[in-house]
């Protein structure tokens, strides 16, 4: 079953496919002055699950209550927040509930944040309440131990996937030094950090374990295809669950631009990366990789 979320003047709208994975209520402030309203209902899907159908989203970037940055897509037109993406669990999309106008659609399960709850609010019983955020599901139960090999694997707590500053250019330079040794010089991050910030800037992230750069992911759009680069993790996080964060937030900010299929390249013989991208669905394609470079002189 698919159901669409539709801005207020349906400029914008976003097809997901099955059942939303959670629904949750909150009632931080943050919550409140985005929508007018009291609080928030958030049904999370895969974020597989979720294609933008109609129109083109804006987005704004915010930390939040829990501590974790979130990114909300907008249509420019009418302004309704229709989907965000929470750096907290970058595998999962929230929609706007209200945007599906199904009253029909399942009740939340829980409601957060209710120390800034209105004080005349009561919610059913069924609802459980936190008075916070509770830890994200699988986090709380398994410490810090992932679930290897599973494409929703969770990054230790401490990790968080931003958008590149320049502070982290040192971080970048030395990780990619160590992730890929063999790659050529015009590969560096002195060459190719510096070109991409020049060009859609927004679509580096990097992975930060206490202040320290572990992952790096790279992705571009040409109004055709998206294309995923660069994606690193340090050799001591590496199967944590860090690239998987990295990718999916990645291609959260490619379908934001209206991107509908992502390609990326890797060596031949890389079976362990290429298993890595088998889980978070990427299949490899019949196609022989052919390049011409245009800077013949600079090596
Ligand atoms: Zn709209
Ligand atoms: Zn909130």
């Amino acid at each position: 079953m698919s159901r669409t979320a539709s801005c207020h003047c349906r400029g914008l709208a976003l097809e997901c496919e099955g059942e939303p994975t959670k629904i949750s209520l909150c009632n931080c402030l943050d919550c409140q002055r985005r929508t007018g309203s009291l609080f928030s209902v958030a049904a999370f899907f895969p974020r597989e699950a979720v294609r933008i159908v109609k129109g083109a989203a804006t987005s704004f970037s915010r930390s939040s209550a829990s501590g974790y940055p979130v990114t909300f897509h907008f249509c420019d037109q009418c302004g309704s927040s229709l989907w965000w993406a929470p750096e907290r669990m970058p595998y999962l999309v929230g929609v706007a509930v209200g945007a599906f106008a199904d009253p029909s659609f399942a009740m939340p399960a829980q409601a957060v944040w209710t120390a800034d709850k209105h004080h005349w609010l009561s919610f059913p019983e069924a609802l459980s309440l936190h008075e916070r955020n509770p830890p994200p599901k699988g986090a709380a139960s398994q410490g810090h131990a992932p679930r290897e090999g599973s494409a929703d694997s969770f990054s230790p707590d401490n990790a968080q996937i931003l958008p590149y500053e320049p502070h982290h250019f040192a971080g970048v330079d030395a990780l990619w030094q160590k992730c890929f040794p063999d790659d050529p010089s015009r590969n560096r991050a002195a060459i190719s950090v510096t070109d991409k910030m020049q060009f859609q800037p927004g679509l580096l992230f990097v992975a930060e374990i206490e202040g320290k750069v572990v992952g790096t992911a790279m992705a571009g759009y040409d109004g055709h295809r998206g294309w995923l680069y660069a994606v690193a993790v340090h050799p001591g996080q590496q199967r944590s669950g860090i690239g998987t964060l990295l990718v999916r937030r990645a291609e959260v900010a490619l379908m934001t631009l209206g991107c509908r299929k992502i390609n990326l390249q890797l060596r031949a013989e890389n079976d362990r990366v290429s298993s890595f991208y088998h889980r978070l669905g990427y299949t490899a394609e019949a196609r022989i990789s052919m390049s011409k470079r245009l800077d013949p002189g600079r090596e």
